[in-house]
């Protein structure tokens, strides 16, 4: 049995989303009593304030926004990353030390990029030779903790990712372009969409604008279902408020003007997705990619500043839908989508061009290669 370790962090939905769907990928591909898997949340193992990051990160992000993009901006910075990989290593060295005496692998997976830096710096220290893989689960405008030249290899979501990579200084045989990993039940078969839409309770003849902001349910979700629910549209809206419980409290206490249908952390994105026509989503790596998958036309309602900017470049450039910055510029950019069918199943037909429901299957396939290759020692 090989003993797999993520390090991955529940700041957001997107990078336990990626770990569970590479344990998904190993599992169907070379059994489930093959491998024993752990997730390890790596800021929960650090000091303060890092231990409370998985908190800290939905109020940052949803109260100040522009500080959050700020501290995203110069923690970036060339001479100031350094900095600041070797102090969050400097106060959490004897703790993440520890999370590999707790945690014994055979290989490690980091689908994170702040915590990659010191875990890598905890696992030299401790001279360890077993595989260290990354899988960068940003897809364009991806921060520099990705890039780390000591990782065995790293696996990375789009060709700009990758050049990246190649600017700061890694091997192009320690990289591949595989695409962003997402759980392989978004490709399994299911009902058709009437058959989805009858067991939720949806209606058949309006069409199903999805929202989803995030597994925490963050930035302008509330304005902008509001600023649709004004336009009194032909259409039904699925709303996911994710863990977010007080927007679903506000959300459900309001006066909808079509059928709206309001839900909180669900397991079954990948059915619900099958179900809509169109999603209004910030700009979210993994919700994205998962929208490709089911063939979703996207009008993206904000992003988080900085480290979000590449997913929207990623949509847009590829016409696989639009970004509207304002709650009313989406609820204007969906009545026109909605008065013309055309134009949306023009963005959906992009959309699906650009999925890579592979990718998680070439990342399991990479780890296998990884857990058999001979230990190399002093990368
Ligand atoms: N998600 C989910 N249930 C929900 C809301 C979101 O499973 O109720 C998943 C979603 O399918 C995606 C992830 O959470 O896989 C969100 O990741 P993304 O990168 O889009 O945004 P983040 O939450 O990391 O900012």
């Amino acid at each position: 049995m090989y003993k797999i370790l993520f390090l991955m962090s529940d700041t957001g939905g997107g990078h336990r989303s990626a770990a569970e769907a590479i344990s998904e990928a190993l599992y169907r591909k070379y059994g489930r009593e093959t491998f024993d898997i752990q997730l390890v949340d790596v800021y929960r193992k650090m000091r303060y304030p890092m231990n409370i990051q998985p908190e800290m990160y939905p109020e940052m992000v949803n109260k100040t926004p522009f500080l959050w993009g700020l501290g995203y901006y110069f923690a970036n910075l060339p001479f100031i990353a350094p900095i600041v990989r070797r102090l969050l290593y400097a106060m959490n060295r004897g703790r993440l030390q520890q999370m590999y005496e707790d945690n014994p692998a055979d290989i490690i997976v980091s689908v994170h990029s702040v915590i990659t830096p010191p875990s890598m710096y905890a696992y030299l220290d401790k001279k360890m030779t077993i595989p260290f893989l990354v899988v960068v689960t940003d897809l364009v405008s991806t921060p520099r903790f990705w890039y780390e030249k000591r990782a065995h290899h790293t696996y990375l979501p789009t060709q700009r990712a990758l050049q990246r990579g190649i600017k700061l200084g890694l091997q192009s045989h320690n990289m591949s372009m595989t695409g962003l990993p997402v759980h392989p039940r978004f490709t399994d078969s299911y009902q058709d969409k009437q058959t989805i839409r009858h067991e939720h309770g949806w209606s058949d003849d309006l069409p199903v604008v999805m929202l989803v902001f995030g597994g925490d349910g963050m930035g302008q979700l509330v304005k902008t279902a509001t600023a649709i629910n004004e336009k009194r549209l032909k259409c039904q809206l699925v709303i996911i408020a994710g863990k977010n419980e007080e927007r679903r409290a506000i959300l459900e206490a309001m006066d909808w003007h079509q059928p709206t249908h309001i839900y909180g952390f669900i397991t079954d994105m990948h059915i619900k997705m099958r179900g809509a026509d169109i999603l209004v989503t910030k700009a979210g790596p993994a919700t994205i990619t998962e929208a490709t998958i089911a063939g979703l036309p996207m009008i993206l309602s904000g992003k988080i500043p900085g480290q979000e900017d590449g997913n929207v470049w990623h949509v847009v450039d590829n016409q696989a839908g639009v970004y509207a910055s304002h709650p009313k510029q989406v609820a204007n950019v969906l009545e026109k989508w909605l008065a013309d069918e055309s134009i949306w199943q023009k963005y959906a037909e992009n959309s699906r061009k650009i999925a890579q429901p592979d990718a998680v299957f070439q990342i399991a396939e990479g780890i296998w290669e990884h857990l058999h290759l001979p230990a190399k020692s002093g990368i």
